[in-house]
């Protein structure tokens, strides 16, 4: 696995009994490292054409804004709802225990915008999934979704529906 794996820490038992919180705050705050995450996040989708890149609140933000850069695009984040001024799209989407909402800017996406879609880790994959039905309702095109770390076990990624890929680049 590449050397910044090492800066992802392991935090058992956060933020409940029985999970295993994947931290990468040491991995952003090393320079190097950081650095190298991003450039290995960003290296397959170099030739794909993104105009525009979409993070989920809130760590995708951090990792989508700086891929944003990598690849000399713009950034759109997905927000939490009530944090997003003027009118919005919105999905909601299930958890463990009730349901969540996302939003996304109206105009923040112009229709035909090839969109890359940030997060940090796919889990369960039910954040990817809503972050990718809401893309589905704005008339722009999902190339993708790339995420820093993937925990293969809980099976996020056989939820995702879309025929584009979800690239991860350190798969536990
Ligand atoms: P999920 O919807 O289950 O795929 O969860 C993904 C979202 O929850 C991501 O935005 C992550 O930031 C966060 N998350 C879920 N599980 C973990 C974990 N074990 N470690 C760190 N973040 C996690």
């Amino acid at each position: 696995m590449a050397g910044f794996a090492g800066l992802v820490r392991d935090v058992p038992d956060f933020p409940r009994p029985g999970i295993v919180f994947k931290d990468i705050l040491p991995l952003l705050a090393d320079g190097r490292g950081f650095a190298a995450a991003v450039a290995a996040m960003a290296q397959p989708w170099r030739d794909a054409r993104v105009s525009a890149v979409a993070g989920v609140e809130a760590r995708g933000f951090i990792l989508g804004a700086a891929l944003a850069r990598e690849l000399d695009v713009g950034f759109v984040p997905i927000r939490k709802p009530g944090k997003l001024p003027g009118a919005v799209h919105e999905v909601s989407y299930d958890l463990e225990y009730g349901s969540d909402r996302l939003q996304v800017q109206q105009g923040a996406l112009a229709a035909g915008e090839r969109v890359l879609l940030v997060d940090d880790v796919l889990a369960t994959g039910g954040t990817l999934l809503a972050a990718a039905h809401l893309l589905g309702n704005l008339r722009v095109e999902l190339l993708g979704a790339a995420v820093l770390v993937e925990l293969a076990a809980l099976g996020g990624r056989a939820r995702w529906r879309d025929p584009s890929p979800v690239l991860a680049t350190l798969v536990y």
